[in-house]
């Protein structure tokens, strides 16, 4: 759960590389497993990395690599692809903040301890305040509910995350004040990449289960894998996975 957070914050101290190995193996065998670990290596605890002051890394990410899951909340029912038109405000009370919105699709908020969230602290700046923030699952105000009934990727839990005047202080600040869209389009570039990797896992655990049925399956007096069409497309998939296969490979 810490692939690449260093060791000194109970990580495994290894690199953002190794940690889309991690997902891409997981994958394999389940991309429920692997989306948890993606979002929560890529996108809350990356951010932590990159932008949280020491007392926040000391903080948050020792629990984050043994016994807490975080979530990154961004999305919002009118806000996908156009992250920036989010409505949840972050309004300022002295030294604290009173964040209230609803954030939508949230993985892992089923039992993240953990919520990284974008709000505007100024609306009149446009996107230019949305600030990120670091809200504990046991703020007041806080509530998680209504889990999507999705078509995949099941054990991996996406609900609707409501925030009701949820008082933060300012040390719960993540990053500098109003620079919440910079750090959001830099995190979201990672965790595309790890959506990749996601994906290749996913697509090579399937090719690995359809072999050996295709090998043993007989139908009209032969195995399925010697019909031409079936061949060829596994031909042409390991032509593009491993250029170094030949002919002889695959037929074998
Ligand atoms: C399983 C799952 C997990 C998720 N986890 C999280 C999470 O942890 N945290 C979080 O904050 N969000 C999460 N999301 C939300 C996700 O980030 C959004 O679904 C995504 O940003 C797309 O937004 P949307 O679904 O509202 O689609 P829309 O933005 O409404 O897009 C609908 C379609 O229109 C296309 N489209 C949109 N804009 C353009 C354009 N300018 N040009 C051309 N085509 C366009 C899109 O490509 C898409 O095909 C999750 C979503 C899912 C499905």
């Amino acid at each position: 759960m810490g692939v690449h957070v260093p060791e000194e914050y109970g990580g495994s101290g290894s690199s953002f590389f190794n940690a889309m190995i991690v997902i891409e193996e997981l994958a394999k065998t389940d991309p429920s497993v692997s989306a948890m670990v993606g979002i929560h290596n890529t996108l809350p605890v990356s951010m932590i990395i990159d932008y949280g002051t020491e007392e926040q890394k000391l903080k948050y990410l020792p629990r984050l690599c043994s016994d807490s899951l975080a979530s990154f909340c961004i999305s919002e029912s009118g806000a996908g692809s156009d992250a920036f038109a989010l409505k949840t405000i972050a309004k300022r009370d002295g030294d604290h903040f009173l964040i209230s919105g609803t954030k939508m699709w949230i993985t892992n908020s089923g039992e993240a301890q953990v919520f990284v969230v974008f709000a505007n602290a100024d609306p009149s700046q446009k996107y230019k305040g949305i600030t990120c923030f670091i809200v504990e699952r046991s703020a007041d105000g806080l509530t998680v509910d209504k889990e999507e009934d999705k078509l995949g990727i099941r054990a991996s839990s996406t609900c609707q995350v409501h925030f009701d005047n949820v008082r933060v202080h300012k040390s719960a600040i993540l990053g500098e004040y109003g620079k919440g869209y910079k750090y959001a389009i830099e995190c979201l570039n990672a965790g595309r990449i790890a959506i990749g990797a996601q994906m290749i896992g996913l697509a090579q655990g399937c090719f690995d289960q359809t072999i050996p049925y295709l090998q043993q399956r007989e139908q009209f007096g032969q195995r399925l894998i010697d019909f031409q069409v079936i061949f060829e497309i596994g031909f042409e998939f390991l032509i593009h996975k491993c250029s170094g296969f030949t002919t002889s490979d695959c037929t074998s």
